[in-house]
């Protein structure tokens, strides 16, 4: 490394460092492994339009804005180097910019240091924007395909712009038509259905294993529902199932996710959470329901299940369990949580 300053004081390297960090336009970050904790510099946040300083300081911020469609590139770039199997890490994504669009970036880091176990403690790069580069390279590459079929008159350009036109019209109805039957959202309740919680799963299993990070699970299921809508009606019960899923979703962290299983049985899958804090923040929930008015004069409880991820552990596995336990909650009495 090339040393463009010396400083006699670490105050004054501190001074000139932030400076620096806060007039580039680049974003840098800086990833410890140690404690997940990653640090963004002002111009990260501006690059995507977002306010300085907004999001979570870890790495689920930066997951989280990655397109769906670069996603897998990334992971599997980033793991590579990670593991030593690349020498570099350099690789063109797109990352979501705070008016929903997506930003052309190159990213590019190296490793500062090691842990004792050989994985990476320290981690520093920096996003670089290059959407206008991108956008000027794949209208050259259209542009170029059209001459190389020489089709370059302007008669036969509006012809051929016209026709994928109408093919792009095509698509976008077929599209609309998936997405409809593909939803990932439960339309009584609005909050994610089953098929989008297998996927969420599927993927906070890897991450909690890329990561070496905890991860639990809790399924819970209303006691007696039966009887609540044999009293009050099954238009009654949906309300109380859309209240229930209201006051669920107010009670806990933005990175949680929150599913409806089936019928009155619900998920939640805690990253980061080990048994014992998940059981913490499970019998809050569990308190919180049963406290609460739903309808005049009307009080639910749920029984609960929880268990934790194990590297071991296939989604079969993790299922087995919380089934298991919420079976147990259920004969040991209801208004009650199990682990396994
Ligand atoms: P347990 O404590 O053992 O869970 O008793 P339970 O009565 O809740 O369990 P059971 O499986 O016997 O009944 C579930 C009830 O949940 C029956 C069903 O009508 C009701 N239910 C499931 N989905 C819906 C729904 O979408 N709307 C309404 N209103 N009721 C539902
Ligand atoms: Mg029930
Ligand atoms: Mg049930």
């Amino acid at each position: 490394m090339n040393d463009t300053y010396k400083h006699s004081e670490v105050t004054e390297s501190d001074t000139t460092l932030n400076a620096i960090l806060d007039l580039i336009v680049e974003g840098t970050w800086d990833w410890n492994g140690e404690t997940g904790h990653v640090t963004r510099s002002p111009g990260w946040y501006r690059m995507l339009g977002y306010e300085v300083g907004i999001f979570l300081e870890n790495v689920f911020t930066w997951e989280n804005i990655i397109h769906p469609d670069d996603y897998k590139r990334v992971m599997t770039h980033f793991e590579q180097y990670i593991n030593g199997q690349s020498t570099q890490y350099l690789i063109e994504y797109r990352c979501k910019k705070s008016d929903g669009s997506y930003l052309w970036i190159i990213d590019r880091a190296k490793i500062q240091a090691y842990k004792a176990d050989g994985t990476v403690a320290r981690m520093i790069g920096a996003h670089h924007n290059i959407h206008n580069k991108k956008l000027a390279q794949d209208e050259v590459s259209k542009l170029n395909k059209l001459l190389q079929q020489g089709n370059m008159s302007l008669d036969n350009l509006i012809k051929i712009n016209a026709k994928e036109l109408e093919k792009k019209n095509q698509e976008l109805e077929e599209k609309i038509k998936e997405v409809a039957l593909l939803s990932n959202i439960d339309p009584l309740t609005s909050i994610a259905n089953r098929r989008s919680f297998e996927k969420e799963l599927q993927k906070e299993v890897l991450r909690s294993r890329r990561y070496n990070h905890p991860l639990s699970l809790t399924i819970f299921d209303i006691d007696l529902f039966k009887n609540v809508n044999d009293t009050y009606g099954h238009k009654k019960g949906d309300d109380i199932l859309q209240k229930l899923c209201k006051l669920v979703s107010t009670n806990i962290r933005e990175l949680d996710f929150f599913a409806r299983w089936g019928g009155e049985e619900f998920v939640l899958i805690f990253p980061e959470l080990t048994l014992k804090q998940a059981l913490v923040v499970t019998e809050k929930l569990r308190t919180t329901i049963s406290q609460y008015e739903i309808e005049p004069d009307l009080y639910i409880t749920c029984s609960f299940g929880v268990t934790e991820c194990k590297d071991e552990d296939s989604i079969e596995d993790i299922f087995q369990r919380i089934d298991n336990s919420l079976y147990q909650a259920k004969s040991n009495g209801r208004n009650r949580i199990e682990s396994l």
